[in-house]
This record gives structure tokens, sequence and C-alpha cells, in this order.
């Protein structure tokens, strides 16, 4: 607290207030201030209370005088030395100064005093106290600032001493290791317990660090605290590996470090502060997170290439890959099966089995009892069904799905794949399917019943209803075979047929295909086809009854001929037939010709055979006809040469005989011999010019005998010649064959021949009234060993009529035969009058 600075004050003391208040006037200019005292005692009072830097004292005064007073100041320490300055009225007397310096004034002043010297006597006191009262100020204020800062100083000595310990306690637990190293040498001042625990309990203070773990030598710790002494730069290490001592052992370490310069005040380095944290176990641990994060990443890579190739792998096969919760429902989106159904989003995420809306309505029961059994028995599902394409198509799919089992044995998700089989199971179908029909139309050569079994087998896998035609050979069609998926339809499918024979020159269609051999394929058949291509009302209705939306028919061919066709029709739009249907269907339908022509070319050779068996016994029959007169002609001959009876007469009657067997025998063996030219194509012609007329009449002349034989009396009606460019040896034999078959199947009744010519053309007519021929006969027996008679009743060859057609149609001409059975037959030959040849085929039936 700054102290009051006031004037400095007189203490003036006499008994005389006068003497008071003039002291006062005296003083005033030094512009002190005068406290005045009337008696000793009250001197002394006022000391009490205050410090004067001069005391002016009247000797003389009544009770306690000025020296008695000065005595008693004096003898009080605080104002031993304060100036007083004694007034005494008395003379000027020795004793008396002296008294008064002995009780301690410091000057003595007489009455009457000379104010001025009073004054300098008083001012140098005021001055002077004034002075010693500043030095005592100051020495106060000195005094105070030296305790305050040796307060301070204390303060701070115990702060540091406070923060020493703390230092030191705190350098002692530290967990980390610490070390205070001097010198260049690198002594050792300080090393906390950790430090001395990581260096290998051992002496380390007040050693070099050279000296006190030597075997870290060449390990670059030295040269590191040598650098950082030198340089004064603080160095500083991550996980450094280091090789210390411990109980005997060597063991490496690794370690954070920081090698700090210790500075004195003029920046030289006295010293180093290491602070070391072992990081072994972290380094160790992060050594084995890395070792395990890089397997982490090999393996997450591995199972990132194996996802890679998982879904390049579904791209390249086009598969559709799906995912289930445990509970099988759909969990998460399936990009590939959307793609493939066209299924919206959500629909697909449906917890409800929105996936099922895809399947086949037929095949969704099966699937879904599929499917649950898995997800109960955890057991793979395997299934196949048919699923909705985008495009609004059914192809058939097989799906396989496997639970994926978690680390606890629990089923944490299902994956799936479907597989679109449709071409695979087609195939597989089409072969199957074609081996079937194979195995049943090599099973018998009954190719009606053949064929029926095979149109069932077409329906339902490749038509919904089929149709099997096969051209007779009466040109005609005639539907052996017709299948439906709804039975009671098949008559239907019958039924078809009576139109299309109708109109065989139809633009498309059956027609079109037993016309060209080329298949017809309509994969959607539009709704106006059925009008434009069915033939009327009737058919429309009954295409439409049948069902009619896709549509292929192909031809049956085999040797390069059409036998018939094949139609196949998908009923209700919900199948189309595409181009491998086309070729299966093709394929079929050549395996049905096949076995058609097979079939057919069997039957005939069979029937073929037994005509020739027929043939031969007959033939040999007919041989031995002519031998057995002949010889007994011989013998009887021979008999009566012998006797010697043998007269000219019946000599040449014997001879007759003989000739006519012969020649018989020869008649039979051209025919023969014919035959087998016909057959090898060497009917050889030699043309000229004939007269139809003139010839049938020599034949018929030449034919009197056997008519006489045989009771039937010929008439020929040829008014006019028939001239024509014909060959007379065949002609001759074509008459021969006519009139004997007239004669011999005449029943003895009148035959009539008859030649006419008319615009180029020669007609020859040979009508008997004999047995007759049946209606179905007709044709057939102008084929060859052909015979419509019991061979019991009629000998015969079944020739002649077939030279006969073979030399007619050579001719250029045709030849047929009408009959009424029991009333006769008529043969008509049609030549034309300037024929051409026409070569005879070699190998005709
Ligand atoms: P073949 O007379 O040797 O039997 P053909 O070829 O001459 O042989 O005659 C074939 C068949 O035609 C005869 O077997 C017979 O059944 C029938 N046929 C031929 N001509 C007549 C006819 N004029 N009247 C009745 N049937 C006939």
């Amino acid at each position: 607290m700054p102290r009051s600075i006031a004037r400095p004050g007189v203490l003036a003391v006499d008994d005389h207030p006068t003497n008071l208040v003039t002291l006062e006037a005296v003083l005033e200019p030094l512009q002190v201030r005068v406290v005045k005292a009337t008696s000793g005692e009250q001197a002394l009072r006022c000391l009490l209370q205050e410090d004067f830097a001069v005391i002016i004292l009247d000797a003389r005064m009544p009770g306690m005088d000025g020296f008695e007073t000065a005595r008693l100041i004096r003898q009080r320490a605080r104002h031993r030395d304060t100036p007083i300055i004694l007034i005494s009225a008395w003379h000027r007397d020795e004793s008396s100064i002296i008294q008064g310096y002995v009780e301690g004034a410091v000057d003595y002043l007489t009455k009457p005093f000379e104010p001025e010297v009073l004054r300098a006597k008083v001012g140098l006191f005021v001055e002077l106290f004034e002075q010693d009262r500043q030095l005592k100020e100051r020495a106060a204020r000195l005094r105070d600032a030296q305790a305050e800062l040796s307060a301070r100083e204390q303060a701070a000595l115990m702060e540091a001493e406070v923060q020493r310990a703390r230092l030191h306690a705190a350098f002692t637990q530290a967990p980390v290791a610490i070390a205070l190293l001097k010198g260049p040498t690198h002594v050792y001042e300080y090393a906390n317990p950790l430090y001395q625990r990581i260096i290998g309990q051992r002496d380390l203070l007040g050693r070099p660090a050279r000296e006190a773990h030597p075997e870290i030598d060449g390990q670059h710790v030295f040269e590191l605290m040598d650098h950082v002494f030198r340089t004064g730069e603080p160095v500083a290490g991550k996980a450094i590996p280091l090789e210390l001592e411990s109980d005997g052992q060597r063991e490496t370490s690794f370690f954070d470090f920081v090698y700090q310069p210790v500075s004195r005040s003029d920046g030289s380095t006295e010293g180093l502060f290491i602070c070391a944290s072992e990081v072994t176990r972290q380094m160790l641990a992060r050594l084995r997170a890395e070792e395990l994060s890089a397997r982490l990443q090999r393996q997450h890579e591995a199972l990132q290439e194996s996802e890679e190739r998982f879904r390049s792998l579904t791209h390249a096969v086009s598969q559709i890959v799906w995912t289930t919760d445990a509970e099988g429902r759909v969990s998460s989106d399936s990009p590939s099966w959307r793609a493939f159904t066209g299924q919206p989003r959500e629909k697909y995420l449906d917890v409800r089995y929105g996936w099922l809306e895809c399947i086949h309505p037929e095949d969704r029961g099966r699937t879904v009892r599929q499917w649950v059994e898995s997800l109960r028995g955890r057991k793979v599902f395997e299934s196949e069904h048919r699923v909705r394409r985008h495009d609004g198509k059914y192809r058939y799919l097989t799906a396989r799905g496997v639970p994926v089992v978690g680390r606890d044995g629990e089923v944490r998700e299902w994956v799936g794949l479907h597989i679109d089989i449709t071409e695979q199971r087609r195939s597989e179908q089409a072969s199957s399917f074609l081996a079937r029909a194979s195995a049943l139309l090599s099973a018998s050569l009954d190719y009606e019943a053949t064929l029926g079994n095979v149109a069932r087998l077409v329906v339902p896998g490749l038509a919904d209803w089929c149709a099997l035609d096969l051209q007779t050979s009466d040109g005609g069609l005639q539907r052996v075979a017709a299948a439906h998926r709804e039975p009671d339809k098949v008559e239907g499918v019958h039924a078809l047929l009576d139109h299309f024979s109708l109109d065989w020159n139809a633009r498309r269609g059956l027609p079109k295909v037993l016309r060209t051999g080329e298949s017809e394929w309509m994969p959607t058949v539009p709704e106006s086809f059925l009008g434009e291509g069915a033939r009327d009302e009737h058919q429309v209705r009954l295409l439409r009854e049948l069902g009619f939306s896709s549509y292929v028919c192909v031809p049956l061919l085999s040797r390069g001929r059409i036998l018939g066709a094949l139609s196949l029709v998908f009923a209700k739009g919900e199948r189309e037939y595409d181009e491998r249907d086309l070729r299966l269907a093709e394929d079929l339908g050549r395996r049905v010709a096949s076995s058609v022509d097979n079939a057919r070319l069997f039957r005939e050779a069979r029937e073929a055979v037994q005509v020739r068996d027929e043939f031969l016994s007959v033939a040999s029959h007919e041989l031995k006809t002519p031998l057995t007169p002949l010889r007994l002609k011989l013998h009887s001959l021979r008999q009566s040469a012998r006797k010697g009876e043998v007269g000219q007469d019946a000599l040449l009657a014997h001879l007759d005989v003989a000739e006519r067997q012969v020649s018989r025998l020869s008649r039979l063996i051209d025919s023969l011999l014919d035959v087998s030219r016909i057959g090898a194509g060497k009917l050889e012609l030699d043309w000229e010019e004939v007269d139809l007329a003139e010839l049938v009449r020599e034949v018929v002349t030449r034919f009197e005998p056997q008519a006489t034989k045989a009771r039937c009396p010929v008439t020929v009606h040829a008014p006019r010649p028939v001239i024509g460019q014909w060959d007379r040896m065949r002609l001759e034999q074509v008459v021969t064959n006519l009139l004997s078959n007239a004669l011999k199947y005449g029943a003895g009744k009148p035959i009539e021949l008859s030649v006419s010519g008319q615009a180029g053309h020669a007609l020859l007519l040979v009508r008997d009234s004999g047995i007759g021929i049946e209606p179905g006969n007709l044709s057939r027996i102008f084929e060859r060993f052909e015979r419509a008679v019991s061979e019991r009743h009629y000998g015969g060859l079944g020739l002649g009529l077939y030279i006969t057609r073979q030399i007619v149609e050579a001719l250029g001409g045709t030849v047929q035969a009408q009959s009424t059975p029991g009333e006769g037959s008529t043969f008509i030959v049609s030549l034309p009058a300037q024929a051409t040849a026409h070569p005879v085929p070699s190998s005709s039936h």
C-alpha cells in the first residue's frame, strides 16, 4: 500500500503557547507541519502518534523539562535518532549545553535565536528526515521486492521440485522406455524401469551406451545416437526391429522410438533423450492382420474370379440363375429369369410364389410339390417343367436348386439354375420318336395296320391330329391312317379327304404336295386360309371342329415316286411348326414311304413268286401236254414198224399228230422266249405295210380246225382293207392269241372278229360269248402269268394277253377288255396306222 506522503512534521514543545506560535511563524516558509505540544508529556504522547523530522524542545518547562523529555525520547529506540533542538532562554551555560547534548540534543539554541538560523537548522533536519524517510521507504520497498522475489523463488523451487518428482514418477511409471544420455559417448544418466527391462536388467547409469549394451552394436543404434548428438536433429523410427539379449536369449522386438537431442542454453547438444515403445505385439498382430488380409484378399479375388467365371458361364450358357431364402421364398432379383420370362420385377419378387405364374398350368402342381419336398428334406431340388417365355411360348426347362448350408449347419439360402432344354429335348424326342416309328414300321409288312400305329404315335407329341394318305393304283387317294388327340374326332379327319380328292389342281395343300412332291409348311394358318383353302362350307366347318392353326404336309417319297403324303396339324395355336418339325416330318415321311414301298415290293415279290410257282407248275403241265400224245404216237408207230404193218396213210396220220404236238410245244416255247425277250427289252419289230383285214382272215383260216374242234363258228367282219405300218409277224401273234383265247374260253359259242379303220387308226375287235371275265380281273389279266381261271379247267401259261399288250403297245396302240361274266368278252385293239416305234420297257410287270 503506498504510504501517504504528508508534509514532514516538526514537533514544537513549549509551555508558552506564544512561543509556539512564534515558532510556527518562523517555520512557515519551510512549509512544514508544526505539531505543537505544551509539555514534555504531551510531546511524548505526540511521538507515540508519529515520527517527526525534528523536535524543537523548550529546555525550561515546568514539570518535565526539556532535558528530561529529550532523555525520555532518546530512550525510545524509535526516536533515538530524531534530531532534537533544545531552545533555552537561559544564558548560555556550558553545562546546560553539555547536558543538552548528553540527553541527545543535536543542537542547542538560546533565546532569542535567529529565526533564519532556526529555520536553516530545522530546514536541514527536515531535509534529512525527508531523505531518510525516502531512503527508508525505498529500503522498505526493496525489502518488499526482495521478499516477494524470494517467495517466488521459493515457490518456483518448490514447483520445480514437485515437477521433477512428478516427471520422475511419470518417467518411472511411463509405459514407454525412457532414458537420458549425456555427452558424445552417450553416458546413461537416467533409464526408467521399462527401459531397463527392455535392454536387459543391468547397470546402465554412468556407463557409456557402447559399453552398457555392446550386443546391439551393428544394428545401427549407436550410429543413430552419434548422428543425433552431432547434428542436434531429432530422429524418429517406426516399428524398427531390434535384436536384444534378455536372460541370455536373443530376440527380435519392434520399437517406435524418438532420439531427441537435449540442448544447453547456448544451443550445443548436451545429450540425448530416448523415448521408445515396444510395438512387437502390435507389429506381430499387424503382420498377422496383413497376412490375414492378404489371405482374405486372395480368397476374395478367388471368389470374385469364381463369381466372374460363374457369371460368364451363366451368360455363355444363357442359363437362369436364382436364389431364395432358407424358406424357399424368392429373396433377390434374378435378371436372367426376368429376361427369359419377361416377368416384371415386383411380380417375380412377390412372396406368394410369383414365379409360378410362368410355369405351365399342367406342370404347376407337380413343380410345387417337388419344391416343397426339397425344402422340407433339404434335398436337391430337381424338376422339369414348361416355362412361359417372354414371347408367350412355353419352353421345356430343367431346374436344379441346392441348399447353401452355413457353418451352423442351417440352410442359409437356396441357389438354383434353370436350363432351357427344349432343343435338347426335341432332339431326344425326335430321335426316340423316329426310332419308335422305325420300329413300328419295320414290325410288320401289313402296312395298313402299321401306318395306323404310326399315326397314333405322331399324336399328340408332333401333332394334334394327322393323316396319312396313299395314292392308289387307279390314280385315287386313300386315307390309310388318321389320328386325333380327341379320339372322337378321328372320323372327321377321315371325312376331310373326300373334299381334298375332289380338286387335284388345288394350288396348295395335300393335292399340291402329291402333285409336286414338295413339302408344304404353314407355321401359322391365317383365319382367311380356311375360307380360301377349303372347298366348301362343310369343309370349313370340319376344319374348325378339328382345329387348324399350324400345318405341315410332307410327301411320302420312295425311289423317286410320290406314294402319298403325311399331314400334321396343330389345332389350337399353342404350338407352331418350325423348320425342325418340318425336317422331322420329312424324315418320318421318308421312313413311312420306304416302309410302304418295301411292304408293297415284298407283297408283289411274294405274289410274283406265287405266280411264278403257279406258272412253273402250269408250264410243266402245258409242256407235258403235247409230249404225252407225241410219245404215244411214236410208241405205236414203233410197234407198227416192228410188225411191218405201217401203211403210208397211217404213217402220215401219226406224223400229223406228232407235228401238231411239236408245233404246240414250239409255240409254248416261243411264248416263253417272247416273255424273256420282252423282259430284256429285246422285242424287235419289223416294220412293213400290212393289211390288217387280210391278216385277220388268214389267221382265222389257219384256225379253222381248232374252231371246228371247239365247235365255235367264227365270223370275220372286215369289209375293207385296213392298211398300216406294222410288224406282220407280231400282229399275227396278237390276232392268234386273242382268237385262241376266244376259242378256249368261248364255251363253244360263236366268235366274231371285226376290223375297221378310222382317222388313221385301225380297230380290231374279238368278241366271244363265253365265260366272261370278272370286272376286277379285267386289267390284271394283261399282266405276266396272270390268269382269271382255274388251271384245272383251262390250260395256259397266263402269257398270251401279256405278250399281246406288249406288242400292241410297242406298235403304239392299246388293248383292253370288256366283259360281262357268263356272257362273253370283247377284246379291243386300237393301233395307229402310221405308228412310230414305242420301246417296250425292259422290266414291265
Ligand atoms: P392263258 O390263256 O394262257 O391263261 P392269257 O394271257 O391268254 O393266258 O389269258 C389270261 C387270262 O385271261 C386267262 O387265263 C383267262 O382267265 C382270261 N381270258 C383271256 N381271254 C379270255 C376270254 N376270251 N374269255 C374269258 N377269259 C379270258
